[in-house]
C-alpha cells in the first residue's frame, strides 16, 4: 500500500529540516509515477528508476515518495534546472516524463483559501490540486537504454592511464585501451598546480605528475593511444 502524501511529506521534511512547496511537487510526481506504473510505493525493490532534472528539495520529496535514492542506484540527476523527472519501469522499459503544469502557482490559490502568503499558497495548494491539473505526463523513449544507464554493478575495470578502478561499467574504450571518463577527456575537473598545496604537506602521490598512479607513468592520452 502506498504511503499517504502527509506521511511522505513528514519523512521528506526530516531529511530536509523543513517542508516546502518543491518537496510537495516531488512527492506528488513520485506518487503519480507509482499510479501510472501500478507499482506499490515506496518501492521495496529496485524496479522503479527515476531521472530527476534538478537536484534540491524536489528530489527529497520524490525520494520519500518512491524510495528512489542515489545510494540505491535508483535515482539519477540530469541537471537541466527543471522541476521534472522521468520514471522508468525497469521490468517493462516503459518510461514516463512528469512535469508540473505551467499555471499551478496561480491555480494553487483556489486550493489553499486560508493560506497567509504565496509560499503557503503553494505549500498547501500543491497538496490538494488533482493530478490532472497539477502535472502533465507523457511517454518518452530514452536516448540511452536503461540497462546502459544503470551499468553492470559487479563489473570492475582499471584505467590504463591513472590506474584508478572504475565500477558500474563506466569505462570508455578508445582504440582498445580502457580509460576512465576523466582520462578520456570527459572530466569535470583538472588538477591544480602543485604550488596550491600547503608547503608543509606533501601532495598525494597520485597528484604528482612525474609519479602518476597507473601502470604508465605520466602518460598522456595521446601517448597511450599512440
Ligand atoms: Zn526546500
Ligand atoms: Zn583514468
Amino acid at each position: 500500500m502506498t504511503a499517504s502524501l502527509t506521511d511522505i511529506l513528514a519523512q521528506s521534511a526530516t531529511h530536509h529540516r523543513h517542508i516546502c512547496p518543491r518537496q510537495v511537487l516531488g512527492a506528488r510526481t513520485g506518487l503519480l509515477a507509482g499510479r501510472l506504473f501500478n507499482l506499490p510505493l515506496p518501492q521495496p525493490e529496485k524496479r522503479l528508476i527515476a531521472i530527476a532534472e534538478t537536484d534540491g528539495c524536489f528530489v527529497d520529496g520524490l525520494s520519500a515518495a518512491t524510495g528512489c535514492y542515489v545510494g540505491r542506484r535508483t535515482l539519477r540527476i540530469e541537471d537541466y534546472g527543471k522541476i521534472a523527472a522521468t520514471f522508468i519501469d525497469s521490468h517493462t522499459g516503459q518510461a514516463v516524463r512528469i512535469a508540473p503544469l505551467t499555471n499551478i502557482r496561480e491555480l494553487a490559490r483556489q486550493y489553499a483559501p486560508s493560506a497567509r502568503n504565496k509560499w503557503e499558497v503553494q505549500l498547501v495548494g500543491y497538496q490538494h490540486i488533482p493530478d490532472e491539473l497539477l502535472l502533465c505526463w507523457q511517454d518518452v523513449e530514452l536516448t540511452v537504454p536503461i540497462k546502459q544507464i544503470i551499468g553492470r554493478p559487479g563489473k570492475r575495470a582499471v584505467c590504463e592511464i591513472c590506474g584508478e578502478e572504475i565500477i558500474n561499467q563506466r569505462e570508455v574504450i578508445r582504440e582498445g585501451t580502457v580509460l576512465c571518463k576523466s582520462c578520456a577527456g570527459e572530466s569535470y575537473f583538472h588538477y591544480v598546480e602543485l604550488t596550491a598545496f600547503h608547503p608543509l604537506l606533501a601532495p598525494p602521490a597520485a597528484m604528482t605528475p612525474e609519479v602518476g598512479r597507473g601502470g604508465r607513468v605520466g602518460a598522456t592520452l595521446d601517448e597511450v593511444l599512440r
